[in-house]
């Protein structure tokens, strides 16, 4: 697949506010928050698409999902509530071809979503 900007940021070569990170995962807030928080959870590996995920990623994604609740307790957003989100492709608001976890808290978010 084609290398995105967020390779680079997990290389450190594009600056980011990194909030996170492990072995296999970054986390760093997004550049156009939606919500007064806006954390973006991404694996060191590049994987395309939640269409490109396989079983041997299932430990992976559930890391995700792990870090992305430990960071909406340390945001203060946890008893409150917020909302994790995987786009995928274009009808899915997919922009950026690395997978990513989408933390969005500090404000009501609507449902169904637009
Ligand atoms: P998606 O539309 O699900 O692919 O989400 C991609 C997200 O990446 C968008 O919310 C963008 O605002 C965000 N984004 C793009 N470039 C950067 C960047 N350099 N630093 C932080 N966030 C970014």
């Amino acid at each position: 697949m084609a290398e995105t900007i967020f390779s680079r940021i997990i290389r450190k070569e594009v600056p980011a506010q990194i909030v996170y990170e492990d072995e296999r995962v970054v986390a760093f807030r997004d550049i156009h928050p939606q919500a007064p928080v806006h954390i973006l959870i991404v694996p060191r590996e590049p994987i395309a698409t939640v269409n490109d995920l396989r079983p041997e990623h299932a430990e992976l994604v559930g890391h995700m999902v792990l870090v992305a609740r430990e960071l909406a307790h340390r945001e203060g957003v946890a008893d409150r509530g917020y909302r994790l989100v995987l786009n995928c492709n274009p009808e899915g608001g997919q922009s950026v071809y690395h997978l990513h976890l989408h933390l969005l808290g500090g404000r009501p978010m609507g449902w169904p979503p637009g």
